[in-house]
């Protein structure tokens, strides 16, 4: 595994595979790895074949926090990053400096405009401009054919797929499934700060997309009432407070009245100062 720190040497290296008509398959990260990352890592393989290859990005993007968030708390732990993107085939890790991202003159960024708007937008207002941001700038980087991302974070997906088409990048994005633990819980490198009642409890929201689901086989329902069992649902638990819960179009990302099967479900809620996400397709 060839582990790249300069902007400059990845940008050699990709015009290199691009001549030699090498195919890419790119997953961005902010390292911590778990096996959701990992899974990114086969689907890419999967995509480009074993003669393409897989490049990883480790980089804690300082523009997709706000002052008051987790920046300086994010996990990291490079030694162990390495050692799993090797055991996972990784071909190429990424591994910039800030200071290269992000000189101190820069001044250019991509906003998405009408899917970024809602629910991590209205919660977290310079998030998307920070990762379509950097995104932009890794695909530049990069210059993957395949780029894969996780369902987790659904709303994410659908603003880069929107960017992609946009802006003309010339790649395929693909979107994989959410991995998760034995008991539900979403994959995430934040499920570390949890504590122990706050991780037995972080079960909630896996758990409110499956009564979603089975509130929804006795046929369609208000959007608003299963809002309203959602909200009791995690109100239940001492430690979590909602930060919202979203029944939408997986489109358009509108909001849609009625449930009906296909709509999608979003929620974030915060333990402590942890917040978590997970949605998923009623
Ligand atoms: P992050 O390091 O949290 O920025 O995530 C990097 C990529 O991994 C994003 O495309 C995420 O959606 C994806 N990802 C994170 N957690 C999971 C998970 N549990 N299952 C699948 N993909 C995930």
């Amino acid at each position: 595994m060839l582990i790249v720190t300069s902007v400059a040497a990845m940008q050699r290296l990709a015009a290199k595979l691009k001549v030699q008509q090498v195919r890419v398959g790119f997953v961005p990260t902010m390292g911590y790895l778990h096996a959701g990352h990992l899974s990114l890592v086969q689907r890419a393989r999967q995509q480009i074949g074993e003669k393409g290859q897989v490049v990883v990005s480790i980089f804690v993007n300082p523009t997709q926090f706000a002052p008051h968030e987790d920046l300086s708390k994010y996990p990291r732990d490079l030694a162990r990053d390495k050692k799993l993107c090797r055991a996972a085939g990784v071909d190429i890790l990424f591994i910039p400096k800030d200071a290269a991202i992000y000189p101190p003159d820069f001044s250019t960024y991509i906003v998405e405009e009408r899917l970024s708007r809602g629910m991590e937008g209205e919660s977290r207002p310079t998030h998307f401009r920070g990762v379509t941001t950097v995104v932009g700038k890794l695909f530049n980087l990069v210059r993957p054919d395949v780029a894969v991302f996780g369902a987790k974070d659904f709303q994410q997906g659908t603003v880069i797929q929107a960017m992609v088409r946009d802006l003309n990048f010339p790649l395929k994005i693909v979107i994989a499934p959410i991995m998760r633990e034995a008991d539900g819980l979403a994959m995430s490198s934040r499920n570390k700060y949890l504590s122990a009642i706050q991780r037995e409890q972080a079960t909630v929201l896996s758990r409110a997309i499956q009564v979603a689901k089975a509130t929804l086989k006795n046929g369609p329902i208000s959007s608003k009432k299963l809002e309203a069992q959602i909200r009791k649902m995690v109100s239940q638990q001492s430690e979590a407070r909602l930060d919202y819960v979203r029944i939408f179009d997986p489109q358009t990302l509108e909001p849609v009245s009625e449930v009906k099967r296909g709509t999608h479900l979003a929620l974030a809620v915060f333990f402590g100062k942890t917040r978590l996400i997970d949605n998923g397709r009623l």
